[in-house]
């Protein structure tokens, strides 16, 4: 068997532990997220790792540790988006579990320890909060958003307890820096350009920064038969000029990409005129500088566009995560790895957030792109093919034989 048909294998296995509907569904915390935890601990074991869940619901897989070694964390999400792919966060934890495997099988010893981390959490999808599993290892978990909850009131506390987490343990979770050769994610590109370029992998320079709003936005409900037009408060029609605003924006900026990616409308209702709209905005850039001022600019154009619907309006900073750079280092190897294999390095930009963007807090960190057909991610659809997943194993395989360990 090869790591590629290993790798696809395992992935197909994996997406069996999903909500219904179409896609992968699975959130931190759920049912399927505990019976995925069940077959990779048996595939870690299988593989020679021992095996932990942390407190914060990590699923930790360790080499035997030789002393004197620095130990290289690999690893991503667990989780996924609601109705999203097999391949987003997965291929993270099983493509470097396929090579521990062959690397145990040969019995081979690696010139690091290795953990291998099954992230709880990072897309957010079902608290208000991201990056769990990866805050908790780099020290920056803040603990007030295990009271978050979710659209039941379950809370984010009790999702990791009902996992079999102690949550009591995440403060002793930070790893010591001095102890680590760094950070290294495998994830598919989530956009077109590997496909473009024809080639299987490439190498991360950076992952962008992002933030997000909060917006409510208050008019007046009337009849809508009797109420004049010209006498409407309409929240509705005010929230529509700020997806413009947004996307106006966006589109008239170099290095920058926003969404108005959630609405909601009270009451609702087919004949009564919106009163109220609760709606989110996302920017992200590879730029802090570039985002600042587009913040400044929207909420300003907000301002404006909302009050000439004699509608008020408030809003909240609820999320804001700068952007990082990859290890300039770990770059050099995995360009190393991808040339002894043969393939032609690429070097690309992360627009999509990801473990590492915690993790660099206290680490260096390094990212291997796959692609991923016609560029699609978080979609029912998302797949790659067995023969780049094969690639990117032996890319990943080339780079743990040989990596070089920071003084
Ligand atoms: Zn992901």
């Amino acid at each position: 068997m090869s790591l590629g048909n290993r790798i696809m294998a395992w992935s197909e296995q994996a997406a069996r532990h999903s909500e219904p509907g179409p896609g992968v569904t699975r959130l931190l915390g759920s049912p399927e997220h505990k019976a995925l935890l069940a077959d990779l601990e048996g595939w870690m074991k299988q593989a020679g790792l021992t095996t932990e869940l942390d407190g914060a619901g990590n699923l930790v897989g360790r080499t035997e540790p030789k002393p004197g070694r620095k130990t290289l964390i690999i690893g991503s999400h667990q989780d996924t988006v609601r109705q999203g792919g097999a391949y987003d966060g997965m291929l993270g934890i099983l493509l470097p579990l396929a090579v521990l495997q062959d690397i145990h099988d040969q019995n081979e010893t690696l010139p690091v320890n290795i953990e291998l981390i099954a992230f709880s959490d990072e897309e957010g999808a079902r608290f208000s909060s991201t990056l769990v599993g990866s805050s908790a290892l780099a020290g920056t978990f803040n603990p007030d958003i295990l009271n978050a909850t979710d659209r039941d009131g379950t809370t984010l506390q009790s999702a990791l307890r009902s996992l079999g987490a102690n949550t009591d343990q995440i403060p002793t979770l930070k790893r010591d820096p001095t102890q680590l050769a760094g950070f290294l994610e495998v994830h598919i590109e989530q956009g077109p350009i590997l496909e473009s370029l024809d080639l299987p992998v490439g190498v991360v320079s950076a992952i962008t920064g992002i933030e997000r709003h909060k917006v409510h936005i208050t008019g007046k409900a009337g009849h809508a038969g009797t109420t004049p037009m010209h006498l409407r408060q309409d929240a509705l029609l005010a929230a529509t000029d700020v997806v413009r605003a947004v996307n106006d924006l966006c589109q008239n900026t170099e290095d920058l990409v926003g969404v108005v990616g959630e609405l909601n409308v009270t009451p609702n209702a087919v004949n009564v005129i919106p009163s109220g709209v609760d709606l989110t905005i996302e920017l992200r850039s590879p730029v802090t500088r570039v985002r600042e001022t587009a913040r400044q600019q929207l909420l300003a154009l907000l301002n404006d566009r909302i009050a000439a619907h004699a509608c008020q309006w408030k809003h909240d900073l609820v999320y804001e995560q700068q952007e990082v750079d990859c290890s300039p280092v770990i770059q050099q190897q995995l360009h190393s790895a991808i040339t002894a294999c043969g393939w032609q390095p690429h070097t690309l930009f992360s627009g999509a957030g990801h473990d590492g963007l915690a993790m660099a807090r206290s680490m260096p960190i390094g990212m291997l792109f796959v692609r991923c057909t016609d560029g699609l991610s978080h979609h029912p659809d998302e797949a790659i093919t067995e023969a780049d997943a094969n690639a990117a194993a032996q890319v990943i395989k080339h780079a743990l034989q040989n990596w070089e360990v920071p003084a």
